[in-house]
């Protein structure tokens, strides 16, 4: 999408609670300093940048949007799916519990691998220590490929990856999934929307839309930031058709990259954004 002039909220960014640039603060105050009225953080499987950024907001004028987003998907499609949560409670137990059980699940994968690694007679010591010290640290695929490069345990990082760390690989470990299901419903538990984010990012849509179609959606991120004219109007057309509501936003991670510039490209304009609070309260959700 083009960049408009009209656009009011953006619903969808990211801080360093995730995989995002700026701090919640920051954040704000670049959406207030390009004049958004209005915008969503909703960090992957992380609540923990929103109340950050509600007080920067309060301060600055510009309404915050307690958001999530969270990565679910089904065996052999191990994120395909991103479920967008928008007015969700931030104190929600529902919601604690299930970033508590994904942040559990994350941490035994990765040292099940580490000791897959181990019995492959890498010496995989000096890599747990450091993730032992500092336990909040993800340790992800990726660091345990840059070990291995670093050790001169493989001649680079794809090796790392093709020879140990893939699917049927000797240290490869499945990941636990979080159903769209699932997903949909701790949003509704914590009181929110429950939106599917970035349709037009999913390459075999056919399959996973006769997959999820069925599913208590409350609406689709219709407006986004690599959404074709053509995107928007298939989405929009979906949304009427099951009574839904549309929700947009830039996906902005910071500047850098394809993200340059991204905050407030892709939203709601003010009107839009006044007839999805009305939808939503018509649903029953409470504003936080
Ligand atoms: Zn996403
Ligand atoms: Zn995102």
């Amino acid at each position: 999408m083009k960049k408009s002039k009209t656009v009011y909220a953006d619903l969808h960014t990211h801080s360093t609670a995730s995989d995002g640039m700026l701090t919640p603060e920051q954040l704000v105050e670049k959406a207030c300093s390009i004049g958004l009225g209005v915008i969503g953080i909703t960090d992957h499987d992380s609540i923990d940048g929103v109340k950050a950024g509600v007080a920067a907001g309060a301060r600055l004028g510009v309404r915050v949007v307690p958001g999530i987003e969270l990565s679910c998907g089904w065996e052999g499609r191990d994120s395909s799916v991103h479920v967008l949560g928008l007015f969700v409670n931030p104190e929600s137990p529902a919601l604690a519990e299930l970033l508590d059980t994904q942040k559990k699940s994350r941490y035994t994968r990765a040292h099940r691998i580490l000791d897959l690694l181990g019995q492959q007679g890498f010496d995989m010591a000096e890599l747990a220590q450091s993730f032992a010290d500092s336990p909040d640290k993800v340790l992800g695929r990726p660091h345990l490929a840059r070990y291995l490069e670093s050790k001169g345990y493989v001649k680079d990082f794809q090796e790392a990856f093709d020879k140990y760390l893939l699917r049927g690989r000797p240290a490869y470990v499945p990941k636990d999934h979080v159903e769209p299901e699932k997903g949909i419903e701790i949003i509704h538990a914590a009181g929110g929307i429950a939106v599917l984010a970035h349709p037009g990012l999913i390459p075999d849509w056919d399959r996973v839309w006769s997959k999820i179609q069925n599913m208590p959606w409350d609406g689709i991120e219709t407006y986004y930031s690599e959404h074709s004219n053509s995107d928007v109007r298939r989405f929009r057309a979906v949304v009427e058709s099951h009574n839904w509501v549309s929700t947009g936003g830039s996906d902005y991670h910071g500047d850098y990259g394809k993200h340059v510039d991204r905050l407030g490209q892709a939203g709601l304009s003010q009107e839009q954004f006044g007839e999805l609070l009305e939808k939503c309260a018509a649903r029953g959700v409470s504003f936080f």
